[in-house]
């Protein structure tokens, strides 16, 4: 029997072991707090310098840049490593799944990555930790240093479109796979939440990782409540073929 396909969502809840807090979630920091979610908002963001003075400040002091892999990304990348194909859908910005060791082109990121920055006009993009040293260094709004327009994350600002290229990816992945994990996520927000219904149209065995109940659950072959960090690892190690030649 051919080696089944597995697709991890991930949410804020894998995570939140990392010491990152939910952001964006319904029930996350930005939508509780109205000015906070104008920084991240893109039609603040370009309509008013003094946004982006304080939406630089932020980036400066979040702490996601300096956070580490926990047991639940560590597990993901041993699976991958064990032979299974793996392919992981996230809803996270902090690059975590690649820190520890899933290649890059297996981690599709449908909310970008805060690792980068973007040109909003000539789409040129860098390190964010080059562009936070320009603004250790005194600069307030940093321009583009190709043809200065204005920088942002990488991430997708709340009133911009998710990349089609990275959502028809994650579709194609959702209906190929055969086993589909949902872990950390509330499952209310779309994309995601549409996916793991689509994930159990198309005969996948559909888990979900997650403390809270999620719209889904009723849907799902599996529904695991305990904490991610200990629970996915568990549960991924059920996967790996155990006779090496699975
Ligand atoms: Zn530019």
């Amino acid at each position: 029997m051919d080696r089944p396909l597995v697709a991890i969502l991930s949410g804020a809840g894998i995570s939140t072991d990392s010491g990152i807090p939910d952001y964006r979630g319904p029930n996350g920091l930005w939508r509780k707090d109205p000015e906070a979610e104008k920084l991240v908002t893109y039609e603040y963001y370009m309509g008013d310098p003094e946004i982006r003075r304080r939406s630089w400040q932020m980036r400066r002091k979040n702490r996601t840049l300096k956070a580490e892999p926990n047991a639940a990304h560590r597990a993901v990348a041993e699976l991958e490593r064990s032979g299974v194909p793996v392919r992981v859908i996230t809803q996270n910005v902090d690059g975590l799944h690649q820190l520890a060791g899933m290649p890059a082109r297996k981690v599709l990121e449908l909310h970008g990555t805060a690792r980068s920055f973007v040109c909003t006009r000539c789409h040129t993009r860098g390190r964010m930790e080059d562009a936070l040293a320009r603004v250790e260094a005194g600069e307030d709004d940093p321009p583009c240093l190709n043809c200065g327009g204005i920088l942002k994350s990488a991430t997708v600002m709340f009133g911009e479109r998710l990349d089609p290229v990275v959502l028809g990816e994650a579709l194609a992945i959702t209906k190929a796979c055969q086993i589909f994990v949902a872990v950390g996520s509330s499952l209310q927000v779309q994309p995601a939440a549409g996916l793991a219904g689509v994930a159990a149209d198309h005969g996948a065995r559909l888990v979900i990782v997650n403390a809270e109940p999620t719209p889904y659950d009723d849907r799902a072959d599996d529904v695991v409540r305990e904490p991610i960090g200990t629970a996915l690892p568990a549960l991924l190690r059920a996967l790996v073929p155990a006779d090496g030649q699975a």
